[in-house]
């Protein structure tokens, strides 16, 4: 699929802002304005008695309740939350600050325009142990607490696939980075990176309460930041995936950084290491109408997995992901797919999705 045309379910018809209509800062405003409304609506009809406790949309949720709802929802608190970091959940954040730290040190520093080609693996051998002289961040500080617990082997994956991600990021973007791209990091002490913006916390006027966040995290941003919308947002991904997959991860990232910021950007672009892809989707209506779909039902999924339960299998979505689910002994829809005759074929398994 090509970046710049999408397929996919669009059940929400309703108005949408124009692409030309009060421009980028108005049509994000059109944008908070209907979300809220669809979250109202979703708010004011939930069961009396359930508790959804807080509800955090960011693409990991909206990948998975559009994947399998039933096993979204039944993933429960510990699926839904931030599981805590892992030398694989580490990878991207520590190699956007090591990389940022040596763009301060060759580049903001000396102001050098020609900085030299970062080593990967130095630049993150360098960072680990500033982090642990000084941590500033969550991740340096989880860095540090495996330093002191001696956990040189998660240390060394962790390294080792942050150097990963240095490579790939710059094999994709080239070096020096291209003009006016900044790298989005957690740490503050770095100048020349920006730290995220904050998730859109829509204002409900439901009698109910039910904090709701809607989050964007990018690696980087090109452009500046402005009322204009002359900017691009940024995802590296380490590994392809399936194009519909990544038109899905464009649109919903449409939609929550222009929630996020109030600005709907011109284009959200994804990198992608392995195949040194750099596919750019400019942010028209329907990539934010199908990001704002896939948001909405993170928040649906939630709703009605505190509620009572009924229905848990009826929009069951069989695929390969069956096989590890916690639901598929229960699951019918998992059941019939894990047994159906065919699966298995000279005594492997015949993986068809
Ligand atoms: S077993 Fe399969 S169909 Fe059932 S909930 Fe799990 S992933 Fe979905």
């Amino acid at each position: 699929m090509s970046p710049h045309v999408f397929e996919g379910k669009r059940p929400h018809t309703g108005d949408f802002p124009s692409k030309t209509a009060g421009g980028a800062v108005g049509r994000a405003d059109l944008l908070r304005r209907g979300v809220t409304e669809r979250l109202e609506e979703l708010v004011g009809g939930l069961a009396a008695d359930a508790d959804p406790g807080d509800v955090y949309v960011g693409w990991v949720a909206a990948a998975d309740a559009a994947g399998c709802p039933a096993r979204f929802r039944a993933s429960g608190v510990d699926g839904w939350g931030f599981p805590g970091w892992s030398p694989a959940l580490a990878a991207g954040a520590v190699g956007r600050v090591a990389l940022a730290r040596h763009l301060d040190r060759h580049v903001t520093a000396v102001a050098a325009s020609n900085p030299a080609l970062p080593h990967p693996l130095a630049a993150v051998k360098t960072w680990m142990k500033e982090a642990r002289e000084t941590p500033t961040s969550p991740v340096a500080e989880w860095v540090t607490q495996l330093t002191r617990q001696g956990d040189r082997a998660a240390l060394a994956v962790t390294a080792s696939l942050a150097t990963r991600w240095i490579a790939g990021f710059v094999r994709v973007l080239g070096w020096p980075l291209p003009e006016g791209l900044v790298l989005v990091v957690d740490d503050p002490g770095s100048p020349s990176a920006r730290r995220g913006t904050p998730a859109f916390r829509p204002r409900l006027s439901s009698t109910r309460r039910v904090a709701i966040a809607v989050a964007s995290k990018p690696d980087a941003m090109v452009g500046t930041v402005a009322p204009s919308g002359r900017f691009d947002v940024l995802f590296h991904r380490a590994n392809s995936s399936d194009d519909l997959t990544l038109a899905e991860r464009a649109a919903f990232e449409a939609t929550a950084a222009s929630l996020a910021i109030g600005i709907v950007p011109r284009a959200v672009v994804l990198t992608v290491a392995d195949t040194g892809e750099r596919l750019r989707f400019p942010v028209a209506d329907d990539l934010l109408e199908r990001g704002a779909d896939l948001a909405v039902d993170v928040v649906r999924q939630r709703l009605r997995a505190s509620e009572v339960a009924g229905d848990e299998y009826g929009d069951a979505v069989p695929s390969s992901a069956c096989r590890y689910c916690s639901e598929r002994e229960t699951c019918p829809p998992g059941v019939a797919w894990l047994i159906r005759p065919g699966r298995r074929h000279n005594g492997l398994p015949v993986l068809t999705s």
